[in-house]
């Protein structure tokens, strides 16, 4: 019996030895997994704030990519004076004839061209950009886009398109790219000037509201279809009272981005087009865009800067044995092109510096105040490759020799000897 019970008595002892063993394995691997837990929190809290950290950099490279961009384009307006017409020339994509032959020449000081050389016919021309036929809606932006800043910045700018009907002036101010799925502030490859210039600027409202300065944009969309100046809203109202100057219109807040679209589009739905051989969807008015941009300092110095962005699609001069218009399209087409000869007598006389007369033509008349000098204006001349529109190219490019002598207006010379108008009264009007 005793034997029996040492036997237990040793089995117990050595379980319990087993047992010891086993609490302690257990409680040492208990404290490795502990220990281990407590490394994988700390990775885990390792890679969230290295993630944060890598969305931080990301934000502060695209913040300075931004600056950097807005250095560039300070820079450009620094060195972009007033009182003197720019003009670009952009030769649009068309291979549907013979084409002209033609080089172009990069300037002295730029890396892009400035000179072009129309070989058959000898003659030469200079600009301050010529954009090739393969250049794209977004190159004509990026080599604008300066002046759009100016406007912000509280500089007066004006904008014109002019060229022969077909030649893309609607395109490269309004087009909007066929994307399915539009996202807001983003550039799509063909977008016009418009919708890249909605993006600009609205982008700088967000931009300065975070530094405590507002920038109050107002807009007014307007024609000149045949003699009338005629504002672009929905439902065609009347006209309470006729005028030629856009500053007598009613400009309208816009407060987003959205409103501006909302704006452009009763216009372009309201604007008169028509069907010509060389345009089936030809604008038959002058497009006036009108931007006030007032930026006002919160704080109590009140400093306050208006800046204006006029952006002018004008109608596109035509040959009417071109055109083949009869009926009320030959009277468009001649209304356009006589209000482009009065422009252009405009500017010769600006050019030889001898005080121009505004008056003869609502065209020119609304226009004055955008030739102030005051003002910075770049014509955007747009031309065809094709050989059968040579005639109209050499018109255009013939413009745009004269635009590019041409010094603002002095507001000393302005209209001395203008012929008497037609409520009897002589000079200008502003
Ligand atoms: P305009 O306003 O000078 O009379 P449009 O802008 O209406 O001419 O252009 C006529 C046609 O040619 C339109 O269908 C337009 O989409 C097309 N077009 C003009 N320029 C270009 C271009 N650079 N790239 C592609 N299509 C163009
Ligand atoms: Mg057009």
């Amino acid at each position: 019996m005793q034997a029996i019970l040492l036997r237990h008595e040793t089995m117990f002892q050595k379980q319990d030895a087993v047992l010891q063993r086993t609490s302690r394995e257990t409680e040492g691997s208990a404290k490795e997994i502990r220990s281990q837990k407590l490394l994988q929190v700390n990775l885990q809290e390792k890679t969230g704030s290295n993630e944060k950290l890598n969305d931080e950099i990301e934000t502060l490279v695209s913040k300075l990519d931004l600056e950097k961009k807005r250095k560039h384009l300070l820079f450009q307006q620094v060195h972009a004076p007033q009182g003197i017409v720019r003009v670009m020339c952009r030769i649009r994509p068309d291979t549907s004839g013979p084409l002209l032959e033609y080089t172009t020449e990069t300037g002295y000081f730029y890396d892009h061209a400035t000179k072009l050389a129309i070989l058959e016919e000898g003659l030469r021309y200079e600009f301050d950009r010529v954009y090739l036929p393969e250049e794209a809606n977004g190159n004509i932006f990026n080599g604008i886009s300066h002046l759009i800043q100016s406007a912000l910045d509280g500089k007066k700018v004006c904008i014109f398109c002019y060229g022969q009907s077909g030649t893309g002036k609607t395109y490269t101010m309004s087009n909007i790219d066929e994307v399915e799925h539009r996202e807001e502030g983003v550039y799509y490859k063909n977008d016009g000037i418009l919708p890249r210039a909605s993006i600009m600027i609205f982008n700088e409202k967000k931009r300065l509201r975070d530094l405590d300065i507002e920038l109050i944009i107002s807009g007014c969309c307007s024609e000149i279809y045949g003699k009338k100046l005629q504002p672009l809203k929905a439902g065609r109202k009347r006209i309470r009272r006729e005028t030629r100057r856009v500053d007598d219109l009613e400009f309208y807040e816009l407060d987003t981005a959205d409103d501006f679209s909302a704006l452009i589009d009763i216009g372009m739905k309201n604007r008169h087009f028509g069907a010509t051989a060389l345009n089936n969807s030809s604008s038959r008015s002058h497009f006036i865009i009108s931007l006030k941009l007032v930026k006002e300092l919160k704080n109590e110095s009140g400093l306050k800067y208006e800046g204006r962005l006029n952006l002018i699609d004008l109608a596109g001069f035509e040959r009417t044995e071109q055109a083949q218009t009869a009926g009320t399209a030959f009277k468009e087409g001649n209304d356009i092109n006589l209000s482009l000869m009065e422009l252009r007598n405009v500017l010769t006389s600006l050019a030889k510096n001898e005080p121009p007369t505004y008056r003869n033509n609502t065209l020119t008349t609304a226009l004055q105040p955008f030739l102030g000098k005051d003002y910075t204006t770049l014509m955007l001349i747009m031309i065809s490759p094709l050989k059968e529109n040579w005639q109209a190219t050499k018109q255009t490019l013939e413009f745009a020799k004269i635009a590019r002598v041409t010094k603002n207006h002095h507001r000393e010379n302005r209209q001395t000897n203008v012929p008497a108008s037609a409520d009897g009264k002589r000079g200008s009007r502003k």
